[in-house]
C-alpha cells in the first residue's frame, strides 16, 4: 500500500484516444472542499464553529464536491445534504460501545484489501478515497491513513486468492469508492477478475451517482458494459438527492445493462421518517433503481451522532409494508458486530405458532388466524 496523493492519480490519467481536455468529473474533483477555508468562503459559520470543526477534521477530513455541495438549501439549518458532508463538533463525542472497527472488518482481512467473510462472495477494496465524504461512514478509521490505492502487487496477490477460492463467485468491489479510479485501472482490474472463470458476478459499491454523476460518462459506461455481468449498488439517503443529473447517471448506467441497486443508511435527523424514506424509495424505482438495504447505522467513532434505535429502523418497515410497492421496500439489515454479518430485522408479523395455525399479523395491524393444511400439522412447526 503506498501512499499516493489525489493529484498524482490524476496526473496517471491518460486513457487511450481521449483529449487531454480535463473531464467533467476531475473538474469537480480538484474544484472540492477539502478544508475549513475553503468551507467558510461558501457556508456561513462563526468564529468558534471554525476552530471546532478544524479540529473536527484533522481527525476526520472534509471533502465535498461542488454538485454536492450545491444541493444544500443554506436557509434550512436541518439540512439532510448539508448533515451529511460538513463536519459536526458532535463527532468528537465518545459514544457508549463505539469504536473504530465495530464490524471487525480488520479481523476478516485475509490480505490487505481482500475480505472474505461470507461463503461465496469476497470484497476487494481498491482505495480510501472518496469524491465526498460522508460524515456516517463505516470505514471513517481509512481516512486517518492518507490516501491510498490498492498497488498491482497487492492486486496480484488478490486475483491469485480468489483464483484458488474457487466458492468465490461474487466479488465486490468497494472501498472508498472504486469509481474514483481512472476509467483504465478499474478496467485492468475488471479484466483480471473476468480471466477468473468461477467468478460469475462483479459488484461495484459508489456513491458517485449521488455525490460525482459526472463520473459516469459514456467512456466510464462503454468500458463496464463490456465485463459484465456487474451490478451497480449506489448508496442515496434522501430524496434530495434525486436531481436530473443523479437520474441520468443512473439512467447511462441501466441503459447499459447494469442493475442498479441502492444501500441506504438510517440517519438520525435525515431519513429516519417513515414520508422521507417512503418518497425516497419510491423517487428511486422512478429513476430505475431497486431499494436493496436500508443499513443500521453502525457504531463507529465518530457517528454517535446520527445512529437511531432499531425500534426506529422496524417503525419505518412497518409503515412502508403494504402501504406502499413492495419494490420499494428495503431489507432492514443491522450488520453484527466482529463479524457476525448482516441480520435482517422485520417488524413482528408473526405472532404466535399453535399445533394447527399460527397467528398473523396484516400490514394495516389486524390480528388474524393463519391455518396449516390439516395432514402437515406437526411438519409446519420446523422453527420450534
Ligand atoms: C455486506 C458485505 C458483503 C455482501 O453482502 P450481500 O448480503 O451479499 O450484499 C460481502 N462481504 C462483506 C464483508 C460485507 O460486509
Ligand atoms: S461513499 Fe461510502 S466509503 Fe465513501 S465516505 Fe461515503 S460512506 Fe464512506
Amino acid at each position: 500500500m503506498e501512499t499516493q496523493t489525489e493529484e498524482s492519480s490524476i496526473a496517471n490519467d491518460k486513457p487511450p484516444g481521449c483529449c487531454q481536455e480535463l473531464k467533467a468529473w476531475r473538474f469537480e474533483l480538484r474544484n472540492s472542499i477539502k478544508d475549513i477555508e475553503d468551507l467558510v468562503k461558501i457556508f456561513p459559520l462563526d468564529v468558534e464553529e471554525i476552530k471546532c470543526l478544524s479540529a473536527v477534521v484533522k481527525i476526520y477530513p472534509i471533502k465535498i464536491t461542488p454538485y454536492y455541495f450545491s444541493l444544500i438549501d443554506k436557509d434550512n439549518p436541518d439540512d439532510p445534504i448539508a448533515k451529511q458532508c460538513i463536519p459536526s463538533p458532535k463527532e468528537k463525542d465518545l459514544y457508549f460501545n463505539a469504536q473504530d472497527d465495530p464490524l471487525g472488518e480488520e479481523k476478516d482481512t485475509i490480505m490487505p484489501g481482500l475480505m472474505h467473510r461470507y461463503p461465496d462472495r469476497a470484497l476487494v477494496t481498491l482505495t480510501n478515497m472518496c469524491p465526498v465524504y460522508c460524515r456516517h461512514c463505516t470505514r471513517k478509521r481509512e481516512w486517518q491513513k492518507g490516501s491510498w490505492n490498492r498497488q498491482d502487487e497487492e492486486l496480484d496477490k488478490i486475483y491469485k486468492y480468489i483464483q484458488d477460492h474457487r466458492e468465490i463467485r461474487d466479488v465486490i468491489l468497494s472501498g472508498g469508492d472504486p469509481l474514483i479510479l481512472s476509467t483504465g485501472k478499474l478496467e485492468n482490474i475488471l479484466r483480471n477478475l473476468r480471466e477468473i472463470q468461477h467468478v460469475e458476478i462483479i459488484r461495484i459499491g459508489t456513491r458517485c451517482p449521488v455525490v460525482l454523476p459526472q463520473r459516469i460518462d459514456e467512456e466510464l459506461v462503454f468500458t463496464l458494459k463490456k465485463y459484465r455481468p456487474i451490478w451497480i449498488n449506489t448508496h442515496f439517503n434522501h430524496p434530495n438527492e434525486i436531481t436530473p443529473e443523479s437520474t441520468q447517471a443512473c439512467d447511462r448506467i441501466l441503459c447499459a445493462g447494469i442493475p442498479v441497486n441502492n444501500q441506504t443508511v438510517l440517519l438520525r435527523g435525515i431519513n429516519d421518517e417513515v414520508e422521507t424514506m417512503t418518497r425516497l424509495c419510491q423517487g428511486l424505482l422512478k429513476v430505475g433503481v431497486r431499494p436493496y438495504y436500508l443499513f443500521h447505522c453502525d457504531p463507529v467513532n465518530g457517528t454517535g451522532h446520527l445512529r437511531t434505535s432499531i425500534d426506529k429502523g422496524l417503525e419505518i418497515i412497518k409503515g412502508m409494508r403494504g402501504f406502499t410497492s413492495g419494490l420499494a421496500v428495503p431489507t432492514y439489515v443491522v450488520d453484527g458486530l466482529d463479524g457476525q454479518g448482516k441480520v435482517p430485522l422485520q417488524p413482528d408479523y408473526l405472532i404466535s405458532r399453535e399445533d394447527n395455525y399460527c397467528t398473523l399479523r396484516g400490514y394495516r395491524g389486524e390480528v388474524f388466524r393463519y391455518y396449516y393444511p390439516e395432514d402437515k400439522k406437526h411438519e409446519n412447526r420446523y422453527y420450534l
